[in-house]
């Protein structure tokens, strides 16, 4: 008989606690999951990656309808936007895709849900609203919040954050966006073609600061082209709310430049985020955390051995496709103590506006940091017929390749890209080498190939090098022209 109540105790009911549940729970473990909300699925379902795609499809259906002329079709005339529908369409959702993760789902495959604010009492043991529960193996898997930067008096206006705007019943006329992020641009861009007016101040040079200035300055181009006003190198310096209005103070140049303020309906905070660790406990189970996380080694385990912290809490790699990941790993050493580790070179992302950005492994800005020599293979959108076709031929793939050949990383921006990066992904977890994408036969006419262009180029270059072409040139020439221009 186990000394503990449970084998294995999650905090949280997210994309890691969820998937940690229902993996423990297969394996036979007994496993509770406590959740501190009403409801099961976590930031990704209920204000962050689900509602924001839905919004973001409605917005493009919408933008798509302005543009009926360029397909040939007559103009349409579209009556404004009623945000509270567009926001019944992102319950309605939420709430189907919640199906999938009731208690007597997670019941049914053997993992107790109990709803309330868990806190650690010892390394062991939470209390749960007076009771207490012991468990051999802990879970940390708390997520993350909007963190709100220190603007002088920010804190006492009514703005929004990904966890209020969803349920918004009005468009406002014009809306501030403060961060150039990838959740910031996603945002900002769907209630810009809602028919908002909107602006983005960001504190960097460029938006989507960890992306290659080419790449960040394709969607700028688009954005701009939309009639967002964009804000970078600036610093909010003062918030002010009166009479319905926002009042933003910024100052360009990094904060020593131009002040101006800024007046909008709405005022949208999405600057980073900041690990949900208030009141879990963590000193009474003595689990080191820093403000950016919960530290954890390779294996997801904390300093404490028998405790694992995966997803946003960790503060590494803030995606949901992480967090399942990570919790994968966290599971396979507490219930199965097997030595997995997590490789995050194999970790790919995607940003989701309109051309999407997608990534994987090294882009310049990385390969320069860490010291490595890259060549360049780029092929556009707009060389591929079926962009062409689509009317989609803004963007780019961009390969990374070593001197001796080897891929170190692939971004792509334009239509679709996070679904053309998984070629990639597989790419580098398989190690597949570039000429076997180059020497696939992809389908023709599909966006896909311009992945088989781009590694295509690389080969192209050394079989048809000018001394090839020459040589190949003469020996065809013995036999004569097949015609001559003047024929
Ligand atoms: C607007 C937006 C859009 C996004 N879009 C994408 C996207 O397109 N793709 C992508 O991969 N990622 C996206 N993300 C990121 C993604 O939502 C997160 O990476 C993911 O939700 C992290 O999962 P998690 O399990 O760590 O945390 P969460 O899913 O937030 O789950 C944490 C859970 O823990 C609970 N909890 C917290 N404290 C306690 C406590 N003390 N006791 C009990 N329970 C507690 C919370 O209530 C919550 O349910 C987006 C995020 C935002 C904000």
């Amino acid at each position: 008989m186990s000394k503990y109540d449970y084998d294995l105790g999650i905090i949280g009911g997210g994309a890691a606690g969820l998937t940690a549940a229902a993996g423990a729970a297969q394996f036979g473990a007994k496993t509770i999951l406590i959740e501190k909300s009403a409801r099961l699925g976590g930031d990704c379902l209920h204000y962050g990656c689900v509602p924001s795609k839905t919004l973001i499809r409605t917005a493009g259906v919408y933008a798509l309808l302005k543009r009926t002329t360029e397909f040939g079709l007559p103009r349409v005339q579209l009556p404004p936007v009623d945000l509270e529908a567009v926001m019944n369409r992102v319950k309605n959702v939420i709430d189907k895709i919640q199906q999938h993760d009731s208690p007597e789902r997670f019941c049914d495959l053997g993992a107790k849900v109990v709803f309330g604010k868990a806190s650690f009492i010892d390394d062991h043991s939470v209390n749960l609203d007076g009771q207490n529960l012991s468990a051999g193996s802990w879970i940390i898997a708390t997520g993350s919040s909007p963190a709100v930067p220190p603007v002088d008096g920010l804190a006492d206006t009514p703005y929004l954050t990904n966890e209020t705007i969803f349920s918004q019943k009005k468009l406002p006329a014009n809306l501030i966006v403060l961060g150039g992020g990838p959740i910031g641009l996603e945002l900002a861009q769907a209630m810009g073609r809602l028919g908002s007016q909107v602006t983005i101040v960001e504190f960097m040079d460029q938006i989507l600061g960890p992306e290659d200035p080419d790449i960040a300055d394709i969607l700028q181009q688009q954005l701009k082209e939309e009639g967002i006003i964009i804000y970078t190198a600036t610093k909010a310096v003062k918030a002010q709310y009166n009479e319905s209005s926002f009042y933003l103070t910024i100052a360009e140049g990094g904060g020593k430049g131009q002040s101006r303020i800024l007046k909008a309906e709405a005022l949208l905070v999405a600057a980073g985020r900041k690990p949900n660790i208030d009141g879990l406990g963590l000193e009474a189970a003595g689990v080191k955390f820093t403000p950016r996380g919960i530290t954890t080694d390779s294996r997801m385990k904390t300093n404490i051995k028998h405790i694992y912290a995966c997803g946003d809490v960790n503060g590494l790699f803030p995606f949901t496709h992480v967090a399942g990941y990570e919790a994968g790993v966290a599971l396979t050493n507490a219930v199965l103590r097997l030595p997995r580790k997590v490789d995050y070179a194999k970790i790919g992302w995607c940003t989701y506006t309109d051309p999407e950005i997608a990534s994987i492994g090294y882009n310049e800005k990385r390969a320069k940091k860490d010291g490595l020599e890259y060549h360049i293979w780029e092929e556009p959108y707009a060389e591929n017929d079926r962009a062409q076709a689509e009317g989609a031929t803004k963007g780019k793939i961009k390969l990374l390749v070593s001197p001796a050949g080897k891929l170190l990383g692939c971004q792509i921006i334009g239509a679709k890209a996070g679904e053309l990066i998984h070629e990639w992904v597989i790419a580098v977890s398989g190690g597949v080498k570039l000429s076997t994408i180059a020497a696939s036969v992809h389908i023709y006419p599909t966006l896909s190939e311009i992945s088989k262009r781009a590694a295509g180029k690389i080969f192209a270059e050394k079989i048809f090098s000018p001394r090839t072409k020459n040589i190949l040139k003469f020996i065809f020439s013995l036999k004569g022209r097949a015609c001559s221009p003047a024929e």
